[in-house]
């Protein structure tokens, strides 16, 4: 018999990526899984952000900064990475283009493709 165990933390962790759009770290994962559950290690925070993005469902982003960041929003989209204040903001740009683009230099089939954008946020830029 198959069993799924069922995971309050994991859960929880999911619920807490759902509540935000700002792609964050395991640290700030971390910080805030200790108001509901105080005596949660931050290895468990990582074990259990690690099977959920090799699960597929969030998403683990690493941006070139040597920090993996996360997203509960798994739809087709990319990334803009500000170099300045870090943020990193969805964009949903219609990039199937440059799907077809690849697939023509390839020869076979792209399923998907993982982009970011690097430049300054609009507050960052307006300064
Ligand atoms: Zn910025
Ligand atoms: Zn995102």
């Amino acid at each position: 018999m198959a069993t799924q165990k069922h995971s309050d933390k994991r859960d929880a962790i999911i619920r807490l990526l759902q509540s935000t759009k700002e792609h964050p770290d395991a640290d700030w994962v971390y910080f805030n899984m200790r108001k509901e559950f105080p005596n949660i290690s931050l290895g468990t925070v990582y074990r259990n952000l690690k099977q959920l993005s090799d699960n597929g469902t969030i998403l683990r982003l690493e941006t070139g900064s040597g920090t993996e960041h996360f997203d509960a929003f798994t739809h087709d989209h990319s990334h803009f990475v500000c170099t300045a204040c870090n943020r990193i903001i969805d964009v949903d740009a219609e990039l199937e283009s440059i799907d077809r683009r690849a697939e023509e230099q390839v020869g076979g089939r792209i399923d998907f493709h993982r982009m970011f954008f690097y430049g300054r946020c609009k507050s960052c830029n307006n300064v």
